[in-house]
């Protein structure tokens, strides 16, 4: 390992922790990062750092731009590659930081814990055949994709900063290096706990359930059975995340075992993208050639993945197994119902509604159903309706829809208005995000990828930044194809 340097620069504003790291030492390596040759920082989150009391104004001297790349390790960190494990497209592997290094955690001002993790520092300990390191325009891609999920109002890991190596990486071609900081409330995983589970010693799994508890349930500790109530939470976290995702007609498309955080936030900007018109067979990854990750399948994906967990937990239920496997049905046969309440919860909202009905779902249904025969723009129909104007929806629906409305005491005043704050003016639109990021990685050119980042900056608001950013692509994204961020 090269021998690194500590940067000792307290005006960054730097407060690190390292709690993982005090976990059983399966859970971890320790590795730093490897040093590139010319670092040149490209963009920063000046926003981000505010709210995580990191200086701004020195955040691009060298002394930053060196940590930010991977050549020196600011004060208080002890870097890490963390060991997890991970059932990709069905298939169980063992994985780890292979193209990552967690520098430790971060305490900000209010007292709130972030991992700061670089994503393409070098090899380490997991990296198998690969090269550790990560090219331009994928880091730019998560940068753009996680800010606007998180302005979308959904959880996710965000984007700190993304610097230049000076180095080129191979892919099928030759392509410009680069290193991004990823912030995330943790990086503990579903596959890390099938990796806890993989080590045969209940001591270190029931270590890693305590510390998650801790870290992201603390009033879980005093529960009767911390571990199925564990279970139970992480479930509604997830069927939260992944209504919220298909609201905005979100589809990861790389939803492994691996990329699924217990902490409920939206992990791993991969081939990740947004869907135009409706359709809920929608699949853009090119690795993705049966579908399993298609927009709709996502519920189903996130419940077979919670199987997964409750597996791994197993052993802390109960010491009877049987009596463990009973429990932990009991718990996982609830994701479908909290899913459906999380879904219809919100759709109601997106269609101006206070209250709810029992004919609700068949009324969004019945909306969608007419949307995917007129092959209607989701985002664009959503945020076009209203009780007043037809707006490309069909006449039947909409007579139904106004009669909904007309039942409950609210006025078509006030439904416009919870609308308006439910359905999003902008989405990041696939060739918007293309637009932006060539332009960056061929160019040089940043204005684009700024512009809309400016125009995801307030999704819900209408307004002179949005022109050009609301119409989906001239084709629909027919044949649109998204890679993985390798
Ligand atoms: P992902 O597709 O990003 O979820 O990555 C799946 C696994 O492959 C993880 O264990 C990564 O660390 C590893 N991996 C992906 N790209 C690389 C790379 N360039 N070098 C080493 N490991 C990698
Ligand atoms: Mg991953």
């Amino acid at each position: 390992m090269i021998p690194k340097t500590v940067m000792d620069f307290p005006e960054a504003g730097w407060r690190f922790d390292n709690t993982y790291a005090r976990l059983p030492q399966q859970f971890y390596t320790r590795t730093n990062p490897t040093a590139v040759r010319l670092p040149a920082m490209v963009i920063f989150n000046y926003s981000l750092a505010e709210v995580m009391g990191l200086r701004p104004d020195v955040m691009e001297s060298e002394e930053c731009i060196a940590v930010f790349a991977g050549n020196a390790i600011p004060q208080g960190a002890e870097p890490i590659a963390q060991a997890y494990a991970g059932h990709q497209f069905g298939h169980f592997n063992m994985l780890g930081d292979g193209r990552a290094i967690l520098l430790g955690e971060h305490l900000g001002p209010d007292g709130s814990r972030w991992d700061i993790q670089l994503k393409g520092p070098g090899r380490t300990a997991y990296s198998r055949r690969g090269d550790g390191r990560a090219a331009l325009r994928p880091m730019l891609r998560e940068y753009l994709i996680s800010e606007a999920m998180h302005t979308l109002g959904i959880p996710t890991t965000r984007s700190l900063a993304v610097v230049l190596t000076g180095e080129t990486v191979f892919r099928e071609e030759e392509l410009p290096g680069a290193v991004l900081t990823r912030i995330a409330a943790s990086h503990i995983r579903v596959g890390t706990f099938e990796y806890a589970a993989m080590q045969q010693n209940p001591e270190s799994l029931r270590a890693l359930a305590d510390y998650t508890i801790q870290r992201h349930y603390p009033e879980l500790a005093g529960a009767p059975n911390p571990y199925i109530s564990l279970l139970e939470a992480v479930i509604e976290r997830q069927a939260s995340l992944v209504a919220k995702w298909l609201l905005v007609g979100f589809i990861h498309g790389v939803m492994n075992t691996d990329n699924m955080a217990l902490s409920g936030e939206t992990i791993d900007y991969g081939p990740c993208a947004f869907m135009d018109s409706y359709d809920p067979a929608t699949v853009f990854s090119s690795i993705d050639r049966n579908g399993r990750y298609a927009y709709a399948n996502q519920p189903g994906i996130a419940h077979w993945n919670l199987v997964r967990l409750a597996e791994a937990l197993l052993p802390l239920f109960d010491s009877d197994e049987n009596k463990a496997v009973e429990m932990a049905k009991e718990s996982i046969g609830k994701f479908p119902d909290r899913f459906q309440y999380h879904w219809i919860s919100r759709m109601r909202a997106k269609l101006g509604l206070f209250n709810g009905e029992a004919g609700d779902v068949a009324l969004v249904e019945s909306l969608l159903q007419g949307m995917l025969r007129s092959r209607s723009d989701y985002t664009n129909t959503l945020r076009a309706l209203d009780p007043e104007k037809l707006c490309g929806v069909d006449a039947a629906w909409h007579a139904d829809w106004r009669a909904r409305l007309a039942r409950q005491p609210q006025t078509l005043e006030e439904a416009r208005c919870l609308m308006r704050c439910n359905n999003p003016v902008v989405i990041p639109r696939n060739h918007k995000v293309e637009e932006a990021l060539e332009a960056a990685c061929s160019n040089g050119d940043y204005q684009p990828l700024h512009r809309s980042l400016a125009a995801l900056a307030n999704p819900f608001e209408d307004g002179p930044e949005k022109n050009g950013y609301r119409e989906a692509s001239p084709d629909c994204s027919v044949g649109y194809q998204t890679f993985c961020g390798t």
